[in-house]
């Protein structure tokens, strides 16, 4: 069995850019790439916002200078999904079989209790690795709507990050889906750039933060349009229209953009009962930014009133970093800054260890 210093489940902007750092501390971390390596840049055609690309750079090119800059170092990246993990004892136990007969889509699409009993059943053959330290940066991805036309115009009209992309909107018409923070957020974002947004939302009210709400509302830019819901996205091109259902009622309306913005799923079942998970199912560190995070992060202060390891979750040697950690800011630049911290905690605790 193959023992790894580091091993570096996912490989988005955080799993590579841990990759680069502890691969030049000389600690030969192996990177596993999953099902669909890159993350969420794979998705991402324009990358503008990422320091260093003065004329912004493609999201998949980014992903692959981050990848031969890490190998360039010395890191594995392994073309397997880490199905299950052992975290109960040192050296860390790390599976990368399917269960007889499953396919990969079906493993992770599987509920709750459908995955523990496959990881049972994986567990009873031996572990592919063990790994000394473990560093998690799977990442989140986007909830989508799963209307007619979304995926095919996604990056070319139909976007999932207003930050990332508003700028593209300038004197446009653009919709924005959602009614939480995340949506006020979105559409707040938009209204330095575009034309008319309107916010569409399932139900009468929001459900986000008072504040937010208000600057949405009282914004002469924006318009609600309640207990609505995208039937389909419609474009040749780029998208031209929408299919919006009022109350039983459709209409098609001009479109330039529409926003997805109804939530975040952390990339983290198979962590379930192996790390602390926050309600939403993202890693809790000693720097997520909640209640519990606090707490982790309280009780794990030196007597230099410091945080220790900011990034350990609640296993001692486990680390994760990125968007399944941060339910915030959820951006390339931030999750690669969380990779490397991770890493440079793994490289401290590792030589702590010795
Ligand atoms: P969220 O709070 O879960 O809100 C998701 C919104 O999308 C809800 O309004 C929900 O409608 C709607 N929605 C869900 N599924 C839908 C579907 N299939 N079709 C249409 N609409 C759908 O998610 P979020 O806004 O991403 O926020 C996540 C967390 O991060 C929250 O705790 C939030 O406060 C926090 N956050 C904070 C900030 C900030 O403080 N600056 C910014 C962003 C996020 P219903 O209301 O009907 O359920």
């Amino acid at each position: 069995m193959n023992n790894i210093k580091v091993a570096i489940i996912g490989s988005g902007p955080a799993g590579l850019a841990a990759g680069v750092y502890t691969a030049r501390a000389q600690l030969a971390p192996t990177i596993f790439a999953g099902f669909k390596s890159g993350g969420q840049l794979m998705w991402t055609t324009d990358v503008e916002n990422f320091p260093g690309f003065k004329d912004g750079v493609a999201g998949p090119q980014l992903i692959v200078n981050m990848m031969e800059q890490a190998q360039r170092f010395g890191t594995t990246i392994a073309y397997e999904f880490v199905t299950a993990v052992d975290t109960t004892q040192r050296p860390f136990k790390l599976w990368t079989q399917l269960p007889k007969g499953v396919m990969p889509d079906t493993f992770e699409a599987a509920k709750p209790e459908e995955l523990l009993a496959f990881q049972a059943e994986i567990k009873q053959n031996e572990p592919t690795y063990t790994a000394d330290a473990i560093i998690i940066a799977t990442g989140a991805s986007s909830i989508m709507l799963g209307c007619k036309g979304e995926q095919e115009f996604l990056g070319r009209g139909v976007s999932t990050c207003a930050v990332c992309d508003a700028a593209f909107y300038r004197d446009k018409k653009v919709y924005v889906v959602g009614g939480g923070d995340s949506a006020m957020e979105d559409t707040l974002a938009l209204t330095k750039f575009a034309k008319e947004i309107t916010v569409i939302h399932r139900r009468d009210s929001f459900r986000a933060s008072k504040i937010m709400q208000d600057r949405v509302l009282n914004h002469e830019k924006v318009k609600v349009m309640w207990n609505s819901s995208i039937k389909e996205v419609k474009g040749e091109k780029n998208v031209s229209a929408i299919i919006l259902e009022t109350d039983g009622n459709e209409q098609e309306l001009p479109a330039d953009g529409v926003f997805v913005a109804i939530g975040h799923r952390p990339q983290t079942s198979v962590f379930n009962g192996s790390v602390e998970l926050d309600t939403h199912g993202y890693v809790l560190t000693r720097q997520s930014f909640s209640k519990q995070g606090v707490a982790m992060a309280t009780a794990a202060l030196n007597d230099k009133d410091l945080v220790n390891f900011p990034t350990m979750t609640s296993v001692e040697g486990v680390f994760a970093g990125g968007d399944n950690v941060d339910v915030r800011y959820k951006q390339a630049i931030t999750a690669a800054g969380q990779g490397v911290m991770a890493a440079l905690d793994a490289e401290r605790w590792l030589e702590a260890q010795n």
